[in-house]
């Protein structure tokens, strides 16, 4: 059962009452919680909890209630800029820089054809934005390169539901989480990530005692301290470690054989994979104990429901996708999915990147439609009333693969929304090289570390002031109300791109403007006709519906007009060829399967079991970069901090970034913390202040990647790998080499100079001072001794957070640690 109670969780800046309060839902996480914007003046001044939404009951996170801040700072952008002669960012009308775009947009479809031109966009959006850009880029454009950043996190959901299910959608919800006996957060940092969902986790915990919780990640995290067992795996066996788990469970006898039989396909391909992960072996490789792992085995042979959540520490891996599979796998061999409290729940990172894979803005066709499909580009040709041949069939290619298509001279315009690749991308060096040969085109709130690549700057409005809705990571559609008018100069996502459409007179097969509407209410009336049939069918929704409901999961038609909590209860899933999103790639090479390749499998209606073969990561520790680097997201900033680095809260409490490593390598280095360190791997370097502790196994340095080059080069991404996982593509930052190296300078001994006083002129404890210089007792230093002295030592702690404000009891791991 989910809350018990509400907790209005409110964040007002405001002389006096407020004016008014207008319906929304957070924009940070994937977690979709309701709130209601504080207006006053026609200003946002605060946000509180919707006490009746379903999701968090009122509850807000520190992100989420630090968000509408960015909204009011002084350096928004309030003016289209164009690059000039001198090189210089200018401000420019709105018809300077949308004639500008509309005159190299038809310059690269003349000169090189609608493959010329990529649109990479965000998880940020509306769905109404996503709908646009994939009827523009597909109808208008007639290109197929339209991707987004959620390229980098939730396209191995997007694609291990289409290995497993035949399409997207993730089967369990939250209501699941609330009922299931054991949870199994899989690389899912959900303490810090999505804050207010672990709260809901925590919360029912101190009530019931329930669920159980294993909690897989490799270094010990907030959301470990809550877990009941934790599987503190090495980087890159997130596959051997599922492959040791399902041998077990096959050999403890739980694997539900009628449900194999009846609903299932590959199970003995599968099963054969299996065999070498005997409990020995997959201890010898993840580094976990062997007794461990039994038990971790026992709990999932016996458990009688089960969800597993997954995030980035099972997604930005090379075996992303072969590794969220293992997972389906486990559910379907144990029967747990499409019944209360049970299935896998693949999560999503950003507020409506789930809303990009439905509507087609990243790699297939709107409303889960294949591309390779000829008859579902019939379908999407006579809802759009344009010939068939105008709709371009793929292959659908990752934004690493796009910057090799840049490298190679084949795309001349980046339009690029909502998003910071500068700092987001893999070996950002690359990526900024790549992204300059390009006219690029800029759309956002704020100048970022982009816009040294920007040739026209657009600026856009923020939540808060505009109207539609986003999907979350458990398939709910939310509707957000415009609260107040955008600054003067700035414009909607949607009103961009429909302006945009107008002026390169997009037309459908009759001559009429391929765009007919001109507000988000009417563009979702138009993708709800899309929808329809689809597995995300939202024909029953209205923007009214959603508000009276708080949110409605798909599908929701005539028959389900509450919605759907779970997939599959009817236990027939997407697999038919004819109405599959994808025909699906091979497990282990990534290759698109064909029409008849798919069908010779006669899944029909029954899930896939596919055999998941290990693929070690392609870079690993050895020679000079003796380490392990992983990298991920703190509680309180978001992705780029292109609006939490504006929240002065959420700034003071995280203000740079760090290099996290284990007490032991620090010792063995002679490092001290808060002592400025340099992390190189293959590609660059970065400078951060060492953290210390154990939270990281040894041999593994962790550095956060929300921070980039503003203010100093702190950026996690000038160090991470470009290899992708051949099925999602996506990108590994989880698992690249490195090495610190001491950044010193010497201190020569005057006469009368004494430890404490040269350890003060350094900012220094008199500890830390022979700990840098491995000074052992009886300490005693001569007139003309060098010493060793960091370049700096910053004491500028990270806050530590506290997740819940409830008084939960201690979980058996913190018990332990008490001990
Ligand atoms: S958990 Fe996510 S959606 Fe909820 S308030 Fe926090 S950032 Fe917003």
């Amino acid at each position: 059962m989910s809350w018990q109670n509400e907790r209005i969780d409110m964040n007002v800046y405001s002389q006096g009452e407020v004016d008014r309060w207008v319906y929304s839902t957070c924009n940070l996480c994937s977690i979709g919680c309701g709130c209601e914007i504080a207006v006053k003046d026609e200003k946002i001044v605060g946000i509180r909890g919707n006490g009746k939404h379903p999701i968090n009951r009122g509850r807000l996170g520190p992100k989420g209630e630090n968000q509408w801040q960015a909204n009011n700072s002084p350096d928004r952008l309030l003016s289209p800029l164009i690059r000039n002669e001198l090189g210089e960012l200018v401000p420019a009308s709105w018809d300077e820089a949308m004639n500008l775009i509309v005159s190299k947009m038809k310059e690269a479809l003349n000169d090189k054809g609608p493959n010329s031109i990529s649109v990479y966009s965000t998880g940020q959006a509306f769905l109404e934005d996503y709908y646009t850009i994939a009827k523009i880029g597909r109808a208008g454009l007639g290109t197929h390169l339209l991707d987004a950043n959620t390229r980098l996190c939730t396209a191995t959901t997007e694609f291990c539901l289409l290995q497993s299910f035949g399409a997207d959608g993730t089967p369990a919800s939250y209501d699941d989480v609330d009922e299931t006996e054991t949870l199994m957060l899989f690389g899912h940092n959900v303490a810090e990530t999505g804050t207010v969902l672990h709260e809901r986790i925590m919360d029912r915990k101190a009530r019931t005692g329930k669920p159980y919780i294993i909690a897989v990640d490799p270094r010990k995290t907030l959301t470990v301290r809550g877990a009941d067992l934790h599987l503190q795996l090495r980087p890159g066996t997130n596959v051997p470690l599922l492959n040791g788990l399902l041998n077990m469970i096959l050999q403890n006898g739980a694997a539900d054989e009628d449900f194999i039989r009846q609903h299932t396909i590959g199970f003995e391909e599968m099963s054969g994979a299996l065999e070498e992960w005997t409990a020995e072996r997959t201890s010898e490789v993840t580094g976990i104990p062997d007794e461990t792992l039994k038990e971790a085995a026992r709990i999932l042979s016996e458990t009688p429901s089960l969800v597993s959540t997954t995030l980035q520490g099972a997604f930005q891996s090379a075996d992303a996708t072969t590794a969220c599979v293992a997972i389906n796998n486990i559910h379907l061999v144990r029967g747990l999915i499409g019944k209360p409290g049970s299935g896998p729940l693949h999560m999503a990172g950003q507020p409506s990147s789930s809303a990009n894979r439905t509507a087609g803005g990243v790699g297939t066709y709107p409303a889960h439609r294949n591309p390779m499909n000829p008859q579902h580009l019939e379908e999407m040709a006579k809802l759009w009333n344009v010939d068939v041949s105008m709709l371009p069939a793929g292959p659908e290619k990752g934004i690493e693969e796009q910057l090799e298509m840049i490298e190679q001279d084949q795309i001349d315009v980046f339009w690029n929304i909502g998003t910071n690749p500068l700092v987001s991308l893999p070996n950002r060096k690359r990526a900024e090289s790549a992204l300059k040969k390009v006219f690029f085109i800029m759309q956002d709130h704020f100048l970022t570390e982009t816009s040294k690549v920007a040739d026209v700057v657009l600026p856009a409005a923020m939540w808060g002031e505009k109207t539609g809705t986003m999907e979350n990571a458990d398939r709910t559609i939310n509707l957000l109300r415009k609260a107040v008018e955008p600054p003067e100069g700035v414009r909607t996502d949607l009103d961009i791109l429909l302006d945009f459409a107008k002026r390169m007179d997009f037309r459908d097969k009759d001559g009429n403007p391929l765009i007919r509407y001109s507000a988000p209410e009417e563009a979702f009336e138009e993708w709800k006709e899309v929808s329809r049939g689809r597995p995300c069918d939202m024909t029953g929704i209205t923007y009214d519906k959603l508000e009276a409901h708080n949110g409605l999961r798909w599908p929701v038609t005539a028959e389900r007009p509450e919605g759907t909590v779970r997939l599959y209860e009817d236990l027939k899933f997407h697999t038919s060829a004819d109405y599959a999103q994808s025909y699906s790639k091979d497990q282990f090479t990534g290759r698109a399967l064909t029409h008849d390749e798919y069908a010779d499998k006669k899944a029909d209606g029954r899930a896939i079991l596919h055999a998941t073969r290990y693929n070690p990561p392609s870079e690993q520790p050895g020679g000079d970069f003796p380490m392990w680097l992983t990298t991920g997201r703190l509680v309180w900033h978001w992705h780029t901090r292109t609006k939490t680095g504006r929240s002065p809260y959420l700034q003071a409490a995280a203000p740079h970034g760090y290099a996290e490593l284990h007490e032991d390598d620090a010792r063995e280095h002679g490092i001290v913390e808060g002592e400025v360190i340099r992390i190189t791997s293959p590609r660059g370097w970065i400078e951060v202040p060492a953290k210390i502790g154990d939270a990281v196994q040894r041999g593994l340095i962790f550095v956060p990647f929300h921070f980039g080059s503003w203010e100093s080069n702190q950026a996690a991404n000038d160090l991470t790998a470009d290899f992708v996982d051949p099925l999602s593509k996506q990108p590994t930052f989880k698992q690249s080499a490195c090495r610190i190296e001491k950044l010193r300078r010497q201190h020569l001994v005057a006469s009368g100079e004494t430890l404490g006083y040269i350890a003060e002129q350094y900012s220094m404890s008199v500890d830390d001072l022979l700990k840098v210089n491995r000074m052992e007792t009886p300490y005693g230093i001569q007139i003309g001794q060098q010493l060793e002295v960091p370049i700096s030592v910053m004491n500028a702690p990270i806050q530590p957070y506290t997740p819940q404000r409830t008084d939960f009891k201690k979980t058996p791991i913190e018990e332990k640690d008490e001990q």
